[in-house]
């Protein structure tokens, strides 16, 4: 495994900030990971897939793990299901593509989700309607500290909105080496989110798959033209009689049911509403278009993203009562 020296991640994070490891291994196969833990020896690492989703504060990191592997397996197959084993560097939106080829449904809403196999379940990536922990069957992975390998099951994943068991008792403990999809042979659309049903030209697969790519592509500005990591925050989760009063106080507030007793407020609205929408300094700012995404206009920092979503969070909070949280990880 080539072990490379003060190498610059510039182009390892979607925000592009600038930052590098003094020890850097991009490793290609399990066996490749677990030699990789044994040099480590339990030190602690940056663990990355596609950089899609964390924000790097600190400027020099001891070492850096990219996770690289490749490999679809069929487990097994009948009439109604395929499972299939999915190496954790394979990138999402590619497996995506392959499985509507292979006719393996369920996971055409997450098309074009940037980065990998492998982190898909770290925060149970979902988009209009559906979350993919609904398909997963299973994850594997290596224990950071002694390359133990353990097997989760669904339930044992704890798969919630945008959340899951890694980045809570496992957050950073874990290098996620594959996953375990179970996927339908009989379609089953979800077309429920505005914008998707009424540009489909027929009930099929395929024409939700490529519904979902042109509203994204014609809404979410592209990290290689634009650096960002996607939604900056989660939607809040609050209780029904608060979002009730928010409500009565701001009338066009944004809100979807949740659960019984609790409702999603769009942090895109509060952001908006907030006043940051195509807010922009010299080096960062607010898209124009999604107020949820912050975006590196050049030469920004993890300082200059993150003291930008703290102004956000701090007057969302003093407007409406609400604390956003950060989606992306910040190391
Ligand atoms: P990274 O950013 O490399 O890592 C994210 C976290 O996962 C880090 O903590 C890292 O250590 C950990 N990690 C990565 N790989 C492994 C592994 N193998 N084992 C253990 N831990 C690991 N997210 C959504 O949910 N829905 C969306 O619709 C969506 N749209 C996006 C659109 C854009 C334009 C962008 C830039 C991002 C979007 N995201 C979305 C966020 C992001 O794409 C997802 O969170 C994605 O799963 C991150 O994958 P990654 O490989 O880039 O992870
Ligand atoms: P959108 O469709 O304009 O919707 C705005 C917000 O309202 C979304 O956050 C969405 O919640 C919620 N919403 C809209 N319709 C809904 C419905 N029918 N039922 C329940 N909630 C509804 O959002 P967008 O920014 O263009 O993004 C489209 C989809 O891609 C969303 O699902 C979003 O989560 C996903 N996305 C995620 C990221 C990321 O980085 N996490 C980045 C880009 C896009 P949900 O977010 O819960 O769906």
């Amino acid at each position: 495994m080539p072990l490379l020296r003060n190498q610059s991640l510039l182009d390892c994070n979607t925000l592009r900030i600038a930052a590098s490891a003094q020890h850097f291994y991009r490793v290609e196969s399990d066996a490749e990971l677990l030699s990789a833990l044994e040099a480590l020896q339990g030190e602690s690492f940056l663990l990355l897939g596609g950089g899609s989703n964390v924000v790097l504060q600190s400027t020099t990191f001891a070492s850096c793990v990219q996770q690289s592997t490749k490999g679809i397996a069929l487990v097994s197959e009948d009439a109604e299901y395929v499972t299939v084993d999915v190496a954790a560097g394979e990138i999402w939106h590619d497996f995506v593509t392959h499985c509507l080829q292979q006719g393996w449904h369920g996971l055409e809403n997450l098309a074009l989700i940037p980065g990998t196999v492998g982190a898909a379940p770290i925060q149970n990536i979902g988009a209009y309607g559906v979350e993919v922990g609904e398909f997963i069957e299973q994850v594997t992975a290596y224990e950071r500290s002694s390359g133990k390998s353990l097997v989760f099951s669904r339930a044992d994943c704890e798969f919630a909105y945008r959340d899951s068991v890694f980045k809570h008792r496992f957050e950073d403990a874990l290098v996620i080496s594959s996953v375990r999809f179970r996927l339908n042979k009989t379609p089953s659309l979800v077309c429920s989110y505005a914008g998707i049903a009424d540009t489909m030209q027929e009930q099929t697969p395929q024409a939700l798959y490529e519904a979902v790519i042109a509203l994204r592509r014609s809404k979410l500005p592209d990290p290689a033209d634009l650096p960002n990591v996607g939604s900056f925050f989660k939607n809040p989760i609050v209780s029904v009689a608060q979002a009730n009063a928010l409500a009565q106080q701001f009338p066009g507030l944004v809100q979807y049911a949740h659960t019984d007793s609790q409702v999603k407020l769009a942090a895109a609205w509060l952001v908006d509403q907030a006043g940051w929408k195509a807010y922009r300094n010299e080096k960062v700012g607010v898209h124009a278009q999604q107020a949820l995404v912050l975006v590196n206009h050049g030469g920004g920092s993890g300082d200059d993203i993150l003291t930008l979503s703290h102004d956000i969070q701090h007057s969302v909070a003093v407007k409406f009562g609400v604390s956003l949280q950060p989606e992306p990880r910040i190391y």
